[in-house]
């Protein structure tokens, strides 16, 4: 016969409970700090009947819109235990994620590690740094990955894999993500719901939150996605092969991937295009000079494939409103696309696209 034998509560066998208590509270308290970055209405003369919005997430703490995917990150590592106290927390980053998670991980009083590329900006590995992180440099963009892993493996650690988990991380059907974030603001707008949001893929989890909450709203509102010269997303989309690669690395910082991501989603993209680096970086310069503050590369992806969907609308006789992404600041570039000599050295001349964009803008002709 067996008998009930009373559990001993003063010793649960998982100790960290409290240690796990005081961490959401950190996280819910970055939240609470936090204002909700702008939606900027920049005015553009040649496009009558188009508005333009942009999502300006390089006013987040830590500089961009890693800010969202690391508290993500995060709250699902120790949501599901994976993060404790004293874990040390590894990730694969081309730079700006390993920022905002650096930030978190010392808020946390976690240590980490970001496994990055050694071209990464002087600026990134400065500012992770700073946040008490530490880097570990890899020769190919190819290899974040495995290292990282086996850091997280010989650390006992956890490897975040911002790659894999961006996409389920962030809770796609709201919760204050970004494209609730984006559809709220638009409301009181001549034409609330967009006719476009364009974005450029990273890891690809900005993309899958927008086109799912777009599905999941019932909105008819389409998400185009922009991808740069060197990655292979926009050969798999348009192929329908996930396995491509690319073996050149991206010149666009944050954004082109050698291999397509686990967490882009093709399935909840509606258009994709290709941007040349040169267009990208020339859009970056004039969307810097037109907002009288300086914007990063990706931005220009983003701007430079919104202005060829507006340009179909003009074409079309077609009114209505798209929203792209400030994805971050172009202060961390100063010294590659605002550089003459970078862009000289790069062999990237950005006169032509700089030309067409500004005619663009300023009259609606697009040559
Ligand atoms: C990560 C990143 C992107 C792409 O966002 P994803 O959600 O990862 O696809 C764009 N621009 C910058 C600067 C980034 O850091």
């Amino acid at each position: 016969m067996s008998i009930i034998e009373p559990v001993d509560l003063s010793r649960p066998q998982c100790r960290d409970r409290s240690w796990t208590h005081r961490a959401i509270e950190l996280l819910q308290g970055d939240r609470r700090r936090s204002a909700d970055t702008h939606l900027l209405n920049p005015v553009f003369k040649g496009l009558k009947g188009l508005s333009v919005y942009l999502k300006d997430e390089s006013s987040h703490p830590t500089g961009s819109l890693k800010h969202r995917l690391a508290h993500s990150l995060f709250l699902y590592g120790i949501c599901n235990g994976y993060i404790r106290e004293g874990t040390t927390v590894v990730e694969a980053s081309s730079g700006s994620t390993a920022v905002s998670e650096a930030y978190f991980a010392q808020l946390l009083g976690l240590p980490f590690i970001a496994v990055m590329p050694r071209t990464t900006s002087r600026a990134k590995i400065e500012a992770i740094e700073r946040f008490g992180g530490t880097c570990h440099f890899v020769e190919k963009p190819g290899e974040v990955y495995e290292a990282a892993e086996r850091l997280a493996r010989e650390t006992g650690g956890h490897y975040l894999d911002q790659f894999t988990n961006a996409e389920r991380a962030t809770d796609w059907r709201g919760n204050n993500n970004i494209a609730e974030s984006i559809f709220s603001q638009m409301e009181c707008e001549p034409h609330p719901v967009p006719d476009w949001i364009v974005m450029s893929p990273g890891t690809g989890g900005t993309s899958a939150t927008i086109g799912r909450y777009i599905r999941y709203r019932n909105l008819p509102t389409r998400l185009c996605v922009a991808d740069v010269e060197h990655s292979a997303f926009y050969d798999a989309y348009v192929s329908g092969d996930m396995s491509v690669t690319c073996p050149t690395p991206s010149r666009i910082e944050g954004v082109g991937r050698p291999r397509v991501e686990p967490s882009f989603m093709p399935g909840v993209i509606d258009h994709m295009l290709r941007i040349p680096d040169a267009a990208s970086i020339a859009a970056a310069h004039v969307l810097s000079e037109r907002l009288f503050r300086r914007v990063g590369g990706s931005t220009g992806t983003n701007f430079y494939g919104l202005c060829q969907l507006a340009a179909g609308m003009i074409k079309e006789g077609r009114e209505g409103s798209l929203v792209t992404l400030i994805c971050d600041s172009g202060d961390r570039y100063a010294s590659t696309y605002f550089d003459e000599d970078w862009l000289r050295s790069n062999e990237i001349d950005i006169a032509p696209y700089r030309e067409r964009i500004e005619r663009f803008l300023d009259s609606g002709e697009f040559v």
